[in-house]
């Protein structure tokens, strides 16, 4: 039997499909921001599974909910009510400010679940003529590897032999409100924008463009989508990135964080006049809103309403950011940091992102590269500021080895 990280891996390599590249890092145990190898090595989780970790490993009080609801129901499908689905959305739609809640599983789901909601809106409510709607994407996208999503990536990993590409669909720079205004016409149903682009490495627009994108959607009588998958729940020190400009979108997506790191759990959020669109038989999921599901959803949200994980990502910013500011010049040559999230781009005569990663998983600490010599810090938010200085700490050492 496989007892090494090197048994493991080995093991992994011949039976898992080779869809991720993953530091040498079998993890066994996990618990807050802290995870421990087959081997006994302990690590700092700077990553916290994308986003999905937001409280950290196992949350007491969110095993708690979980344990408490496998003792009652966990599957009922959506054939029969469950006592646990309606709570939920109604303290969802309260958290993010919208009548209504459409629950799904993984966020690829939930943003499939946007576009389809939104082009329905369109021929049912805008009256746009059939088979011609069309959504307006943002560059450098990334919502996930559907077949339908990877159509709009421009990312050629994630795009490239997956074709025929669905139509209606049109791309064009992030931030650039004009090329957005010139791109909508009479068909034109939504604008599925991420508030801050995670995978693209922290990119944050420019002060002015997510109000301006309100108001233009707004004017066009087009749907403003946010996609706060990786961005929401608490990452940015506000419970939703939007929030922090002042932004209200038509239709969020939400995912990761809203499972606790226990279960799969997404959602999609919008006003009545919008979701009232999706009838019975229309859409669906065997396991979207199921009842273990929408339990920890709503422990997640009820952690969320006291604002407090909110505040602490807000008020560890500064330390965040100045620890990673006096890193450029010594390593890095930009940094970009909104609450407890960072995207650091290391000189790529130095390093690769990868191999930059590798020398803090030395260092007891785990994160992830994304474009080539750029790599994203998103810690779980339960982090001390202790804890905090000693991930800057580590790459800083990193980058000063190199
Ligand atoms: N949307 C955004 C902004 C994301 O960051 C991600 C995942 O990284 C997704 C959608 C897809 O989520 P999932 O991997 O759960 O399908």
């Amino acid at each position: 039997a496989p007892t090494t990280n090197a048994d493991f891996i080995q093991l992994e390599d011949k039976v898992a499909a080779h869809n991720y590249a993953p530091l040498p890092v079998v993890v066994a145990q996990a618990e807050g921001v802290w995870v421990t190898d087959v081997e006994g090595n302990r690590y700092l989780d700077a990553l916290a599974g994308y986003s999905a970790l937001n409280f950290g490993h196992r949350h007491p009080g969110l095993v708690e909910a979980a344990k408490a609801q496998l003792d009652r129901s966990t599957l009922t499908s959506r054939a029969f009510h469950n006592d646990q689905l309606g709570p939920f959305c109604e303290a969802l739609a309260k958290l993010v400010g919208k009548d209504m809640i459409l629950p799904m599983n993984t966020g690829a789901e939930a943003v499939e679940t946007a576009l389809k909601l939104a082009r329905k809106w369109g021929y049912q409510v805008k009256g746009v003529a059939e088979g011609r709607a069309h959504i307006i994407v943002m560059d450098g996208n990334f919502h996930g590897r559907t077949t339908t999503i990877i159509s709009f990536s421009d990312d050629p990993d994630a795009r490239d032999d997956y074709g025929p590409y669905t139509p209606g669909f049109e791309s064009v720079p992030y931030g650039d409100l004009a090329a957005i205004e010139n791109a909508i016409t009479d068909d034109t149903v939504a604008v599925l924008v991420e508030p801050i682009q995670g995978e693209q490495g922290v990119q944050i627009p420019k002060e002015g463009f997510l109000p301006g994108l309100r108001e233009l959607c707004t004017e066009k009588n087009v749907l403003m989508i946010a996609d706060e998958i990786q961005s929401g729940l608490g990452r940015t020190g506000t419970t939703l990135a939007c929030e922090y400009e002042g932004v209200e979108a038509d239709i969020y997506t939400l995912g990761k964080a809203l499972g606790g790191g226990i279960v799969p759990v997404s959602a999609v959020a919008a006003d009545a006049d919008v979701m009232n669109v999706i009838t019975p038989g229309t859409h669906g999921s065997t396991f979207g809103g199921n009842p273990l599901a929408a339990a920890v959803g709503l422990a997640v949200v009820n952690m969320l309403a006291t604002g407090e994980h909110q505040a602490h990502a807000a008020e560890l910013e500064t330390v965040f950011r100045d620890g990673l500011e006096a890193l450029v010049g010594q390593g890095a040559v930009a940094v970009r940091v909104r609450g407890l999230w960072a995207g650091i781009d290391i000189d790529p005569e130095l390093m690769s992102g990868k191999e930059a990663c590798k020398g803090l998983a030395k260092r007891g600490v785990l994160a992830k590269d994304t474009h080539g010599s750029t790599i994203r810090l998103a810690p779980p938010l339960v982090i001390t500021r202790e804890e905090l200085t000693q991930v800057v700490d580590a790459l800083g050492e990193v980058l000063a080895e190199a």
